[in-house]
């Protein structure tokens, strides 16, 4: 199994489904110009996804809120936060009810679009959003640019 560096402080997000853990960097708005060392592990086995991604973040802790707009692309995953290289916090992401000021419509012409007001989205079952404008429902990963 490839190895990587464990960090000092920062944050472990771990049980990304593959494919998913670019995404949550560009969400996190982690790129070209972050300076602290990033890594992005892809397809590491896992019992419990097959395969899976793992993201080191050094030196930025995840928000709630970033932690709500996470669980939308990567449900599930566990966000570690570490200081002083111990795990000083950990919880499993999981996708909130409701959207309240986070998301964005897939609907262009949406008044949430056009204008602004506050964005709202509430959960339908287990794997969609209903705009609170629009109507119109959404994937979850369509919420998130
Ligand atoms: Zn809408």
């Amino acid at each position: 199994m490839l190895n990587v560096e464990s960090i000092d402080s920062g944050t472990v997000i771990d049980h990304i489904r593959a494919g998913k853990g670019k995404r949550v960097l560009e969400l996190l708005k982690i790129g070209d110009g972050f300076e602290s060392r990033v890594a992005l592990v892809m397809n590491v086995p896992s019992k419990k996804l097959g395969k899976k991604d793992i993201v080191k973040i050094e030196g930025f802790n995840v928000t709630e809120t970033q932690a709500n707009l996470i669980a939308l692309i990567a449900p599930n995953s566990s966000i570690n936060i570490i200081k002083n290289k111990e795990v000083a916090n950990k919880y499993t992401v999981s996708p909130p009810k409701e959207l309240k000021g986070v998301g964005i419509c897939g609907n262009p012409s949406c008044i949430t679009n056009v204008e602004y007001s506050e964005k709202y989205f509430k959960a339908e079952g287990e794997d969609a959003y209903r705009c609170a404008y629009c109507e119109r429902v959404f994937k979850p990963e369509e919420l998130v640019r």
